[in-house]
């Protein structure tokens, strides 16, 4: 409980210390009150008429920041409030516009002003423009919403005050054409020796002199319907209209001027500032929105310090606000800034960002109701650096020179310059034999890589014969199996049977890439087959060291064996005649008592004039 209590003791004390900001600061000017009392005198219930082409007001905005040019009132508001106030000035027949560039001021003292007058006076009259309206956006002016100073003749305008919705920027041109507040007198806490009667008995001469104002003697924020209790000095309740723009009702209850009011202010635009009106009339085509073209939406990768956007052109606009923000609300911008042409190039986003959004909104100087894009999504990588993938195709054949280097660039900034060793100038290097060749890349950006590429080729196709019996075969290397073959016996097999002596054999082989090796040659004579290759084997191989190996035989005939063995320097360590029977046997060759040392040792078998190798390895 008490600590409820405690809590709601300190947001009350919150509460206090954030004092809202006043209404109006307003001091009508002197001079504006004599001119509109004769105005009033000499127009009795005027009849107003909207004049068929609006008036076109100037506007030179000056937006105020801190001496660092923080706390800008943002683009995306002030068209916002140009729209919203030419809507609310629409009846009036005022068109506003934005006069030439926004004005941007880095001044502290002007920018947080809490008194009417100071140092950030003399900002303001060096900042003044002549023969348009002058209006400066700060964060506090004179701890008002707003004020008209009729002295220097220019509106201030609390950031804080102009979003959507308020209605402080018509109040004050108001103001700056020559409307009092409806409860004119009352400002301050004071009373009028002569306070406007509700029957309208003397509306002409008292409080705002219109008389299709009715009496209104709040000079604080008071909400809508009016619910208090004031009455005149006849003793009938007020009943002020929380409409009207210059009551001090909130925002959301005001709507319009009053006739006599729209009335005045033309007649003070043409007899008392009739300068505004010497500019060339804006162009005030209303514009379509305009289109993403890139980043696309959800396009990754982007290459942060050089990003493109671009958007298609809007007929009329004359500038594009483009907003490009990391968080959430696209508002919070990281990039808020005005264009003038369809395209824009960033060059320090965030490479680790995963997520940007950008929306563009077309305007121009008096068209600025243009909703923007949607919110468009983008992320950038870091990729700054020029990363090739590298294709090799070799040539076909050894020594051909079809071979190509292709190269696809990520990252950096396209196009893409490329400069071969070997002349080329494209992403492809054709006509390529082996080879090593050196590229250089470069973006517009200038960053560039060299490197190196090696190209192999094939080895030649290349053929040698082995006779085999009566069988001619092939060996092949070289090119790129597999391979083809064409025998000028008109045989496509990879070897010929039944061989004839004195017969030239000529043999193409085609490997698989169309490359070609050719051969030929001459058998002189029919070799025997090797009776012993294939019936000789030993075992056990590797052997140990105190075994015997066995040898086992497969023999076409019976007869004498000779058995030789070697070591590896090629010496004779054992020499025996075996005879063998016709068939199947084994004998033993006695290594253990041989005292041989570990190593290889070759044995040689003879028989028939077919003789036969094999190695043994001892351990
Ligand atoms: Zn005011």
């Amino acid at each position: 409980m008490y600590k409820i209590l405690f809590l709601t003791f300190s947001l009350s004390i919150l509460f206090l210390t954030a004092k809202p900001f006043e209404p109006c600061a307003t001091e009508f000017p002197e001079e504006m009150t004599k001119w509109l009392k004769e105005h009033v005198k000499n127009n009795t219930n005027p009849v107003f008429r909207r004049s068929a082409e609006p008036y076109y007001i100037p506007v030179k905005v000056h937006i105020v920041g801190n001496d660092i040019g923080g706390g800008y009132y943002r683009t995306s508001n002030l068209l916002n409030a140009f729209c919203n106030l030419n809507q609310q000035f629409e009846e009036t027949g005022f068109l506003f516009y934005i006069y030439e560039d926004i004005n941007y001021i880095n001044n502290t003292s002007l920018y947080e002003h809490t008194s009417f007058w100071g140092p950030h006076t003399f900002v303001i009259q060096n900042n003044i423009v002549s023969n348009v309206a002058n209006m400066f956006f700060v964060n506090n002016p004179a701890g008002a919403c707003g004020y008209y100073a009729g002295s220097i003749d220019f509106i201030a305008i609390n950031n804080s005050c102009a979003g959507s919705g308020n209605s402080t920027i018509a109040h004050e041109f108001g103001h700056y054409f020559s409307l009092p507040h409806t409860f004119f007198g009352w400002e301050g806490g004071n009373t009028p020796g002569n306070p406007e009667r509700v029957d309208g008995s003397n509306c002409a001469t008292s409080a705002d002199f219109f008389c299709d104002t009715p009496a209104d003697y709040i000079a604080t924020r008071w909400n809508c319907p009016y619910t208090g209790s004031l009455t005149d000095p006849t003793g009938t309740p007020i009943n002020p209209d929380a409409a009207n723009f210059m009551s001090y009702s909130f925002d959301a209850c005001q709507e319009y001027f009053s006739n006599e009011q729209m009335h005045a202010m033309n007649t003070y635009l043409l007899n008392q500032r009739s300068n505004l009106l010497n500019h060339a009339p804006p162009s005030i085509d209303s514009l379509e929105k305009t289109t993403i073209i890139e980043p696309a939406d959800g396009q990754t990768n982007l290459f942060p310090n050089f990003t493109q956007f671009r958007w298609n052109s809007v007929e009329g606009a004359t500038h594009y606000h483009v907003l490009i923000s990391r968080y959430i609300n696209p508002n919070i911008s990281n990039i808020d800034t005005v264009i003038t042409d369809t395209t824009f190039i960033v060059t320090n986003l965030d490479p680790n960002i995963n997520t940007y959004r950008w929306s563009v909104r077309p305007y121009n100087s008096a068209y600025t109701c243009t909703p923007p894009t949607d919110v468009s999504f983008f992320s950038t990588g870091n990729i700054s650096v020029l990363q090739p993938e590298v294709t090799v195709n070799k040539p076909s054949c050894f020594d051909n020179t079809d071979g190509s280097i292709v190269l696809n660039i990520n990252g950096g900034t396209p196009p893409y310059t490329y400069n071969w060793s070997n002349n080329s100038t494209g992403p492809t290097a054709s006509n390529v034999s082996a080879g090593t060749y050196s590229v250089t890349i470069s973006d517009v950006q200038g960053n560039d890589i060299n490197f190196n590429v090696d190209v192999s080729q094939p080895q030649p196709v290349e053929i040698d014969f082995v006779q085999q019996g009566n069988q001619l075969n092939l060996s092949v290397s070289g090119g790129t199996p597999p391979y083809s073959y064409n025998w000028n016996t008109g045989s496509s097999d990879s070897f010929v049977g039944n061989i004839e002596p004195g017969f030239n054999y000529q043999v193409e082989v085609t490997d698989s890439r169309g490359c070609t090796g050719f051969n030929s040659t001459v058998i002189s004579s029919l070799q025997e087959t090797n009776k012993l290759e294939n019936n000789i084997k030993i075992y056990p191989n590797p052997l140990f060291n105190n075994t015997d190996l066995t040898v086992k035989i497969n023999s076409e005939s019976s007869g004498e064996l000779l058995v030789t063995v070697f070591d590896n320097l090629g010496r004779t360590i054992y020499n025996n005649m075996e005879f063998v029977q016709n068939g199947m046997q084994h004998i033993q060759i006695p290594f253990t008592k041989l005292s041989v040392s570990n190593g290889l040792y070759l044995i040689r078998f003879h028989k028939d004039g077919n003789e036969v190798t094999r190695k043994v390895q001892i351990l």
